[in-house]
């Protein structure tokens, strides 16, 4: 038996506990190659016209799996957080492949997840798992405990400053963790990347921005490195929260990187057609002023080039460092110090 797993969506945030869970289990996995024209371009078949990017890219991922395993795991994300929710398109994620993608209807395996915090292993979500995958009560219980302890590892990592794509090569692959970039150069600009998890790790669909931010010689902190207590405590200001927890947890990161001064600018990735982000990006966007913070959207489609995003990014980052050189030399002339000299024109 081979369980498919589609690279997309949550992938980026819960792949090591789902791996783990069937390893445990002994059952196969085989996960979709990274997305590509030929996936999007799949999911744009299947889906309806006006559903946001991430969906259709899913679905993409979906249909490229749909020869090769017995099952397609498509969970159905209800909730995270007591009172919150997720975006309505993951809760009717199921249903929306099911009657999309020929030849779904039979494979899919959607476990249930209505929990109360981040973490997602208690058994009651999996019920389905003993009916349709023959596992007993016991072994599930096995493999969940594990997998509970392999994805704590894997956000212990994130919250150490690590992203997503050199943490999966650590686990993956056995690679080294690169070196955290610390913030001693006093002209090193740290940018705060804002964006849903399956955009900006998805190297199709953000145009691989965080190898650009990086080349550029960025340190870039992303919501996930950030503990909750910090994302929640920023956003204490609002007299009502949103309904949707990861956009929650964007815009208190967004407002978190307002408030840190190791911070210099902001970058939101968000896809077409995304109704959250249109509500967290336009309330981040009116604040950039009273925050003397830069701030700046790349929104992604199906047909985004990446000539265009390469020029905007080069240009921001640019900004932000003269923008540095200049303010540390008038701090230095006034100390009657400049490291350019009297004359430095930055
Ligand atoms: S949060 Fe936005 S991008 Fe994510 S699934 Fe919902 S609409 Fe799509």
């Amino acid at each position: 038996m081979k369980v498919g797993i589609p690279k997309a969506l949550l992938y980026y945030y819960y792949y090591p506990f789902w791996k783990k869970l069937f390893e445990v289990l002994g059952i196969e996995t085989i996960v979709s190659s990274s997305t590509s024209k030929e996936i999007m371009d799949k999911g744009i078949e299947f889906s309806v016209p006006e559903i946001c990017v991430p969906i259709k890219v899913f679905t993409g991922h979906v249909a490229a799996l749909i020869e090769k395993a017995d099952y397609i795991l498509v969970p159905r994300m209800v909730s995270i957080l007591k009172d919150e929710y997720f975006c309505p398109k993951f809760m009717g994620l199921p249903d929306m492949i099911r009657y999309t993608v020929p030849g779904a209807a039979e494979k899919i395996l959607s476990p249930s997840i209505r929990s109360e915090s981040d973490s997602i292993s208690d058994p009651k979500h999996y019920s389905e798992f003993v009916d349709v995958l023959g596992v007993s009560a016991k072994e599930l219980r096995r493999a969940l405990k594990e997998a509970e302890k392999e994805w704590q590892r894997f956000r212990m990592l994130s919250k150490q400053g690590h992203v997503l794509s050199d943490i999966y090569r650590f686990l993956e692959e056995k690679e080294e963790l690169p070196e955290i970039t610390k913030e001693e150069d006093p002209f090193q600009v740290t940018i705060g990347l804002l964006g849903y998890v399956y955009n900006i790790y998805d190297e199709f669909v953000s145009m691989n921005i965080i190898k650009k931010l990086k080349e550029l010689g960025v340190r870039i902190i992303t919501f996930e490195m950030l503990d909750e207590g910090e994302i929640f405590r920023s956003i204490r200001f609002m007299r009502k929260r949103l309904f949707w927890t990861f956009s929650n947890k964007l815009l208190g990161a967004g407002y978190f990187f307002y408030n840190n001064p190791s911070v210099d600018g902001l970058i939101h990735v968000t896809a077409f057609n995304c109704g959250p982000d249109s509500l967290i990006g336009k309330m981040l966007e009116l604040d950039s002023g009273q925050y003397e913070k830069p701030f700046m959207t790349i929104r992604v489609d199906e047909h985004t080039g990446e000539g265009h995003l390469l020029t905007r990014v080069e240009a921001f980052v640019d900004m932000i460092r003269r923008k540095k050189i200049k303010m540390r030399g008038a701090l230095n002339h006034e100390n009657n110090f400049s490291i350019y000299g009297n004359n430095a024109g930055l």
